[in-house]
């Protein structure tokens, strides 16, 4: 367990209420504890015994991809977004469960806007900013499909060479960084054309 916190957190205080809390009722068989280190308790408990492909067996993680921001012809911005079961052996098993039309800002268009904010470039500033903004739209589509949703991929173009070539691929922002290493933080393809 990884914890960078100035202030001592009782984790087994927290472990102990858990325990109580989750006594005779449904308990998943392996699970993630997202703990509130300010407020000192349990925020979400992330059943880790993913389902399988129906495919070819490998784990299956619940994905929301963010499309690109289109206009409409008054100018309207609009997006898409699509939920899916994914598969962490082969991204063509993909298993859509609803999509929707909401504006989400994409995270590179957040990131660039607090840059030109902030006038500097500390990336680590950027970085944080950028999780804690997949973890929120991860969070508001849990809410949304009623289903954890783990991760928000976001569409990045990977440049390649100097002089612009390059593709367009998924990047991951995952609620907890246990849960990311099933599948890259970089997709290496655009799955929101892909899937
Ligand atoms: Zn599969």
């Amino acid at each position: 367990m990884n914890i960078h916190t100035k202030s001592p957190v009782d984790f087994r205080r927290i472990l102990r209420d858990f325990v109580v809390t989750m006594r005779g009722a449904w308990r998943p068989a392996a699970c993630v504890l997202l703990v509130d280190l300010e407020r000192k308790r349990i925020e979400d408990v992330i059943d880790i015994n993913f389902q399988r492909c129906p495919d070819c067996g490998s784990r299956l993680v619940n994905i929301a991809l963010l499309g690109e921001i289109e206009q409409t012809s008054q100018g309207t911005p609009y997006q898409t977004q699509k939920t899916m079961a994914l598969c962490t052996g082969n991204f063509e098993h993909a298993f859509n469960m609803r999509d929707f039309g909401y504006y989400i800002p994409p995270i590179s268009q957040i990131m660039d806007e607090a840059r030109d904010h902030s006038g500097q470039s500390n990336d680590q500033d950027f970085t944080l900013i950028s999780s804690i903004h997949g973890v929120s739209t991860a969070l508001l589509f849990t809410k949304l499909t009623g289903e954890k949703i783990h991760a928000c991929g976001d569409t990045f173009y990977k440049l390649l060479s100097r002089d612009g070539d390059g593709f367009y691929e998924t990047r991951f922002y995952w609620r907890a960084d246990i849960i990311d290493r099933l599948l890259p933080v970089e997709a290496g393809q655009n799955l929101l054309e892909n899937c």
